[in-house]
């Protein structure tokens, strides 16, 4: 296993809606590996795929009840209203107040190519709604309410000028 840089805000892969992935294969495995060992190095809940730089619909959690991979998430439903201080590994050190739907239906594939089908809330769920922002191109900043966004947006803009990015 190996971990793999994380992309962070500004990058445009971060911005890209991803593909499908076509074949469940020992490649596909393998970055499900290294995606893992990032993201306990970092540490952090969930990663996508586009945080590694990989165009591709799949993302890699553990809320604390032991590793998980998707391939090709949907999410199917959602239900009720949430808010939770939330934060992201491509947006590193800060964290906002989110609201997102309390429960959640997500449908996709295994590693083992069995189908996945779980209904989830709690921190599961948040996990679940965030990921798949990612593989549809958005971060949190997207979530958040129009002023909120715009401080956010300005606290990355000089961040990215002290970084000399
Ligand atoms: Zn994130």
């Amino acid at each position: 296993m190996a971990t793999h840089p994380i992309r962070v805000f500004g990058d445009p892969v971060l911005r890209q809606p991803t593909l499908d992935v076509g074949v469940i294969d020992d490649a596909l495995r393998q970055l499900a590996d290294d995606m893992l060992e990032t993201m306990y190095a970092a540490p952090g809940v969930g990663l996508a795929a586009p945080q590694v730089g990989v165009q591709r619909r799949f993302f890699v959690y553990d809320v604390g009840d032991g590793p998980g991979a998707v391939v090709n998430p949907r999410i199917v439903g959602a239900s009720g209203e949430w808010t939770y201080l939330e934060g992201c590994l491509s947006v590193p050190d800060l964290h906002w107040e989110i609201v997102r739907p309390a429960r959640v239906h997500l449908v996709g594939v295994g590693l083992d190519g069995d189908e996945i089908d779980i209904e989830a809330d709690d921190l599961l769920g948040r996990c679940f709604l965030h990921e798949v922002d990612h593989l549809d191109g958005k971060l949190l900043i997207s979530r958040l309410a129009p002023d909120d966004r715009k401080d956010a947006m300005r606290i990355l803009r000089q961040r990215a000028l002290s970084d000399g990015r």
